[in-house]
């Protein structure tokens, strides 16, 4: 899955190339990719004809176009897209020879470049929401990610208390925030020095905090050289990959050493996926033996 970064990176190539513009055809070549415009693929092309994009939006990993009905001056509808495990928005010139995967073509009135809908495994998809414009209902029980400027680190912290639950876990659950995936909390950890075991409801606000950080310098980083890519499937807008995948200090790094104190990373399963961590950097939870739950911590 693309992360928080990977879908930024995308985001700004749409307000760069697409924003602004009025589409005037919408080519579906493969249904299955306009499968959540429950009412159709008909329906979907005649609500995108006309309609001008009026921004590109992004909460998480979910990015929305509002759009401009024709004769309308606000925003009303947005054009979603789920990126899923492979989506691709790739802004083309029209002479561009078809991708194997192109499921959804949108051709504009200025007849500049395209913006083609790539999907090698078809996970993801594009839809029209009605009224979606400022905060599609579909994505309401989202939380804010944490480079949301309305993002709010003192009731997160409140929020990861009452929850109880694993670190890591607390980290990759969208409701209480956006757009971490399993790479990003491995990073972010790492240099919070925090084991992904620890439990939230012990955790200082001062913890809270330095976790914060540390999630918001791994995505800034990762941003600033275009995401993590790791099989070519994470792409700009112009299909080039991000190189953010060459400066991870824990993920993907097992047995390789930590680059804090050169001990070895190591590799656990978490989720049916795996979990990379520094054993001397981030130490697991202590268990008490009698009662087999975390024992307190100094706060
Ligand atoms: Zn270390």
């Amino acid at each position: 899955m693309p992360e928080l970064p990977e879908v930024e990176v995308v985001r700004r190539g749409l307000e760069t190339w697409v924003v602004g513009r009025t589409i005037a055809h919408v080519e579906v070549t493969h249904e299955r990719a306009v499968r959540r415009h429950l009412a159709g693929p008909l329906d979907f092309a005649d609500t995108l004809v006309g309609s001008r994009v009026h921004a590109a939006m992004r909460r998480g990993k979910y990015l929305w176009l509002p759009l401009v009905a024709p004769g309308a001056e606000e925003p009303e509808d947005a054009l979603l897209a789920h990126l899923g495990m492979s989506g691709q928005l790739l802004v083309e010139q029209p002479e561009t020879p078809r991708q194997k995967h192109l499921h959804v073509r949108l051709t504009f009135t200025d007849g500049g470049n395209e913006l083609r809908f790539v999907d090698q495994r078809t996970f993801g998809g594009l839809a029209v929401e009605r009224g979606g414009a400022t905060l599609p209902p579909s994505m309401a029980h989202i939380a804010r990610d944490p480079l949301d400027p309305l993002f709010d680190d003192v009731l997160f912290h409140a929020a990861l208390r009452r929850r109880n639950t694993e670190v890591k876990r607390a980290l990759l659950d969208q409701s209480l925030i956006s757009g971490i995936g399993n790479i990003y909390a491995d990073e972010a950890l790492w240099r919070s020095k925090l084991h992904g075991a620890r439990p939230t409801g012990k955790l200082t606000l001062a913890q809270t905090t330095l976790l914060l950080a540390s999630v918001r310098d791994v995505m800034t980083d990762a941003l600033a050289v275009g995401g993590t890519s790791f099989d070519s499937l994470y792409v700009n807008v112009n299909g080039e990959s991000g190189y953010f995948s060459r400066d991870l200090d824990a993920y993907g790094r097992e047995d390789q050493p930590c680059n804090r104190c050169a001990t070895a990373i190591r590799r656990v399963s978490f989720m049916n996926r795996s979990s990379y961590f520094c054993p001397a950097c981030q130490r697991p939870p202590r268990l008490s033996a009698a009662a087999g739950r975390p024992a307190p911590q100094q706060h």
